[in-house]
């Protein structure tokens, strides 16, 4: 047996902790599920990431409209250890310099985080570190460059040798070029050489299958910002195209690469297929961390298997939820009514106000309060779209005061508040352009029943009416855009068409019934719901499968 190779993973963002603010959404959660697994498992793999001093947006709701603020976290961090360790990075022909900060509080492998905020750059680069995804073209760039060729050299200087460097999404591409630098500058490899000898050593996961969400840069941005390194132009269009495609570059860096579900292998492999060079994409499907995203008491029951119990520990959840509620927005929900829960970033294709789409079907649902909805989620900060669509979950929330709800500022404690406390988990993406999801399967586990279009890690846990709900006529017929015919919009236009006759057809005519009048049924949903997913799609099945599928070293 070989030993088990040493992982070094570059991640922008990673959800530790709710109030540890160096995530935005789905990507930091993964990540930082995945470094707990890692820490459970007894791993060898460490961690590189980004120290960002006023994290993502804050999300502040103001008379129906929802507005962005940046407060300073950083200050409040006393948990980082100081590793003694500065780097430097050029960026611009200028040295910025990089301090290396260690984090082991959350139970997690050891990430290592780069911070310009530091006096020797308060002439002008302390900025780089300071919002996640706050902004493009240079800003981005530099944000890329210090998390990668930071991120290399911090190894470097902290004596970490990896067998394995495993670039999450495609913001750390970077770190390949510095790798191909090390190559050709200090052991004078040829570049065909160098790219050999690296791609033996990376591993890539795409994630986003929504094309403007994948990155590109010109050239000559690139070779302005220094992202060049010693590289010339024939070699970084080698490597990413042109204009430079930083998931192309991922793929050519890369000997193994991953998708993070089945469909979702497909989806990525019919995507990237004119990417010649390209690694393998195989399909993970993500699992989420059972020790933070479980309730303890719902587990314990579901162990138990007593009906009373699992229906009683979940009542406590909700409870906690509809406590929740009342403490930030003023509204009492009820108990014993319907609630379900759709929690997302507020991105067009995911849909959140579908639900809303017919008043003359549900409005009379959601008077009476026979269905109650929490909603949550911030758009990205730069998407005017995803304002308008939060702006109009508001609304809803206002003209059905006491059954929709709107929770501000999404993070890890709402996130965990829901997927414990509601009844129903919604999810209506248009196929197929989710990648994977994962607030599904943390709900999925704690006994909350999936009501979910066929898209991204669904269609692999799916049972219809046993498990959960597919939206679709009978739990297998799914379209996507293209079963229709017409222009782009016109197509969208009967896949929403589509999509909403299904879900009021599910919604109504299953589990509203069941709810209300067979609970037994439901309760024996809830369990095979939990049985289904606990295991399956756990962080620790995620990161056992990293270890065979692309990180194994008789891949190489
Ligand atoms: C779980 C979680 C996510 C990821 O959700 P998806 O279902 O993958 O979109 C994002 N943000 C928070 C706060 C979460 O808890």
């Amino acid at each position: 047996m070989s030993k088990e190779p040493k992982v070094a993973y570059f991640c922008m963002e990673y959800g530790l902790e709710s109030d540890f603010k160096i995530y935005s959404g789905g990507l930091g959660i993964l990540a930082g599920d995945h470094l707990k697994a890692a820490y459970d498992q007894d791993r060898d793999l460490v961690a590189i990431g980004m120290l960002w001093k006023l994290g993502y947006n804050q999300q502040i709701v103001k008379d129906g409209k929802p507005y962005k603020a940046y407060p300073v976290f950083k200050e409040d961090y006393d948990f980082l250890e100081d590793t003694g360790v500065k780097v430097k990075v050029n960026i611009r022909e200028r040295d910025v310099h990089c301090k290396v900060w260690k984090v082991t509080k959350f139970g997690n492998a050891d990430l290592y985080l780069l911070d310009t905020d530091v006096p020797e750059n308060y002439a002008g680069d302390e900025w780089i570190t300071d919002r996640l995804y706050g902004g493009f073209n240079e800003h981005r760039i530099a944000q890329e460059m210090v998390l990668s060729i930071g991120g290399v050299k911090a190894l470097r200087a902290l004596g970490i040798e990896p067998d394995v460097y495993h670039f999450n999404d495609s913001h750390p591409v970077f770190a390949g070029v510095e790798l191909l630098r090390e190559k050709m500058e200090d052991q004078g490899m040829w570049f065909d050489h160098a790219l050999e000898e690296v791609r033996k050593k990376v591993v890539f996961t795409t994630h986003t299958p929504v094309l403007a969400g994948n990155e590109v840069h010109t050239h000559h941005l690139l070779k302005y910002m220094g992202a060049y390194q010693h590289l010339n132009v024939e070699q970084m269009v080698a490597i990413g195209d042109a204009p430079f495609s930083m998931t192309a570059a991922g793929l050519r860096l890369a000997r193994n690469a991953n998708s993070v579900a089945s469909l979702h292998e497909q989806t990525a492999n019919e995507m990237w297929s004119h990417v010649d060079g390209a690694a393998p994409i195989v399909g993970i499907t993500n699992g989420v961390h059972t020790g933070t995203w479980t309730d303890e008491d719902v587990v314990a029951a579901f162990a138990d298997g007593d009906n009373d119990k699992i229906w009683s520990a979940h009542q406590k959840a909700k409870q906690a939820l509809i406590d929740l509620v009342e403490e930030r927005n003023g509204v009492k929900l009820d108990a014993d009514k319907l609630l379900i829960g759709f929690a997302r970033r507020a991105a067009p294709y995911k849909r959140s106000d579908l639900i809303f789409s017919k008043p003359e079907v549900i409005e009379e649902y959601l008077k009476s309060g026979k269905v109650q909805l929490v909603f949550s989620g911030k758009p990205h900060p730069l998407d005017d779209m995803g304002r308008k669509i939060t702006a109009n979950l508001i609304a809803m929330s206002k003209k059905y005061p006491s059954s929709v709800v709107f929770l501000e500022d999404y993070d890890m404690t709402i996130g965990a508040a829901l997927t414990r406390g509601v009844d129903v988990w919604l999810n209506n993406p248009r196929r197929p352009k989710e990648a994977s999801g994962t607030s599904g399967m943390k709900a999925a586990m704690n006994g909350v029943l999936n009501l979910s279009t066929l898209d991204g890690w669904w269609p692999e846990a799916c049972r219809h009416g046993e498990n959960g709900w597919a939206i679709s006529p009978d739990g297998v017929e799914a379209k996507t855009a293209e079963d229709f015919e017409g222009s782009h919009e016109e197509k969208l236009a009967q896949l929403d068409e589509y999509d909403v006759t299904n879900l009021y057809d599910v919604l109504l005519n299953q589990v509203v019934p069941t709810y209300y009048d067979n609970q037994d049924k439901w309760i024996d949903m809830m369990k095979e719901s939990h049985n289904d997913t606990y295991e399956q799609f756990s962080a620790g099945r995620m990161l056992n499968d990293y270890y065979k599928l692309v990180y194994a070293p008789e891949n190489n």
